[in-house]
């Protein structure tokens, strides 16, 4: 899918405008639209990337770069005490659904365990 049609390429463009939460050079967060839990974000490139599988070399501090601002939205969010679990859905059989490579962050509630998978 071409970066024009993209979803959270929209976003990123304010289109509409005000999800944006956080932005910075290389990343900015939204709140999810169908919340899973009390907070659920998700953090993303600026620069639409489809798959990890685009993961490069020259995207290795950006990758990096989302796990310190997680920690700053969780921060705000005051979860960091209580806990929260960062996720990425990546391709079908992890059921994702935006192919603009993102981190969920869950958090404000205890959060079923990841052994449920094969309950
Ligand atoms: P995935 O299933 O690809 O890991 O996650 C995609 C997430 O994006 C879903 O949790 C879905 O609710 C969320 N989502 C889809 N479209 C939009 C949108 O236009 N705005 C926001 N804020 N979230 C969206
Ligand atoms: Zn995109």
């Amino acid at each position: 899918m071409a970066a024009r049609d993209c979803i959270f390429c929209r976003v990123a463009r304010e289109e509409p405008p005000g999800q944006i939460i956080y932005r910075d050079d290389r990343v900015f967060v939204i709140r999810d639209i169908q919340p899973q839990a009390p907070v659920h974000l998700l953090i993303l490139p600026l620069h639409h990337m489809a798959s990890l599988a685009y993961v490069g070399p020259g995207q290795e501090q950006m990758m990096g770069h989302i796990f310190l601002v997680a920690e700053e939205m969780a921060r705000r969010e005051e979860v960091t005490v209580s806990g929260y679990r960062l996720v990425v859905n990546q391709g079908f059989d992890a059921g994702q659904t935006v192919d603009h490579t993102h981190v969920h962050l869950l958090g404000g509630e205890p959060l079923l365990p990841l052994g449920n998978n094969r309950s």
